[in-house]
């Protein structure tokens, strides 16, 4: 048991001594207060896209703190606000044309969901109150996102029958190179065109992570089935919600993961990497045509606004993150990153592994059974690697400023725990 008035996530406490004392980072390098250091795989689950202490982001933090730090964004604005908007409605989609902030990635989910609801609403659609999510999905931890969340995976279950209840369709199958004709992606689609027939009378929007179903279960997928979802929403008049909020700022190999599929939803959350990982900030993209859904009077207003919404720092930072990712060809980097990955993971075989799979900067081996990944956290943490496996995956988000030998450890690392066994 820890000794600190910390309660700590997604552990049992009874058994947990006290983890290790970050003090300081470097790149891809956390500094332990023991004087060590361990080589970052997961980026700080998956945000902090330029490492730890960019120069440059460091540098915006600075200014604007000596500027403005915090202002309620009821009835007042600032430029890091605006600029930020606009940016953001700059690098997206076209039709992307409006921006809500909030503050984390579950946060910028439940405003999405309720921007969906209230809009068939007043569109005088009434009974559209459910949302089709998918099985695998992760959109995060708050009560509205926990009913969109994979419904058997154990993280959740306990609060089943107290969330509202949503209809769900099964994991597309069909992995990310699928060819049109692919018997599983044929499969893939029809179930999905069956769910959308059976629900979407009741249904408000679809919500999906795009191509790489993240904490659910790396699950990489065909963007022909998110095309087919896409049909699909336009044909019933269902909203498309993307939920970019792991896969956003380059994690598959594109700026969004959408593009892959050239497809737009009609609300797209970010967060995660927005800020490069620095502070807590979501936005939560709306095209013209939701934005209109809200004009009218009072009651058609939209009735959401976290304290911390659109806080000048985080946007500040954001707009660092950004510029640095254009300025450095970070797009070019991730290439080259994925390469790597592939030529490290693609033929691996172990005992236990089931599968390999990498998509832009994220490298994952699957194994048949959790327990094979038992110890493995402490045994890479011995080796100088910050690897933190879940369920039955190992796997590998890096910051994008990392270097090419950086990466090599960090595969080699996550291959050579299966050759001890
Ligand atoms: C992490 C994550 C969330 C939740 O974000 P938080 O900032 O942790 O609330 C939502 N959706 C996806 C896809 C995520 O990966």
């Amino acid at each position: 048991m820890p000794h600190s008035a910390v309660w700590y996530p997604y552990c049992q406490m009874q058994n947990l001594t006290e983890p290790p004392e970050v003090i300081s980072g470097k790149g891809a390098w956390i500094h332990l207060k023991d004087g060590s250091r361990l080589l970052d795989a997961t980026s700080a689950w998956w945000c902090l896209i330029h490492g730890y202490r960019h120069p440059d982001l460091d540098a915006a933090l600075h200014r604007q703190i000596d500027q403005l730090s915090h202002v309620m964004l009821g009835g007042l604005t600032h430029q890091p606000a605006l600029q930020l908007a606009e940016k953001l409605v700059g690098i997206t989609p076209a039709p992307l044309t409006r921006v809500f902030f909030s503050d984390s990635g579950s946060v910028g989910v439940e405003v999405a969901i309720k921007m969906a609801v209230q809009y068939q609403k007043q569109q005088g659609q009434a009974e559209r109150t459910h949302i089709l999510a998918v099985k695998q999905a992760y959109h995060g931890d708050t009560s509205g996102c926990m009913a969109v969340c994979d419904p058997e995976e154990g993280m959740h279950q306990l609060f089943k029958g107290w969330l509202m209840e949503h209809p769900f369709t099964a994991a597309p199958r069909a992995g990310f190179d699928a060819l049109p004709d692919d018997p599983l992606l044929q499969q893939d689609l029809q179930i999905l065109q069956q769910s959308f027939e059976q629900h979407h009378q009741q249904l408000a929007a679809f919500i999906v992570e795009p191509l790489l179903q993240a904490a659910g279960g790396f699950n990489m997928y065909s963007p022909l089935w998110l095309q087919e979802v896409r049909r699909l929403c336009d044909h019933y008049g269902i909203l498309l919600i993307l939920d970019e909020v792991a896969t956003g700022f380059g994690r598959t190999g594109k700026l969004f993961a959408c593009e892959h599929a050239a497809i737009c939803p009609d609300i797209l959350v970010l967060s995660k990497g927005l800020t490069g990982g620095y502070l807590g900030l979501a936005a939560t993209l709306a095209t013209e045509k939701v934005f209109e859904g809200f004009y009218g009077g009072p009651a058609q207003a939209f009735m959401h606004g976290p304290t911390f919404m659109g806080n000048p720092l985080a946007c500040s930072v954001a707009l660092a993150s950004i510029e640095v990712f254009e300025r450095d060809h970070y797009l070019q980097r991730i290439a080259m990153m994925q390469q790597q990955l592939q030529q490290a993971l693609d033929d691996f075989q172990a005992p236990g592994v089931v599968a390999t799979r990498t998509l832009g900067a994220t490298g994952v081996i699957e194994v048949d059974h959790a327990d094979r990944l038992k110890g493995m956290n402490q045994w890479a943490r011995a080796q100088g690697v910050w690897l933190r496996p879940f369920g039955r995956y190992a796997y590998t988000m890096p910051c994008y400023v990392i270097s090419d030998e950086e990466l090599l450890t960090i595969t080699r690392t996550m291959k050579k725990f299966f050759t001890i066994q």
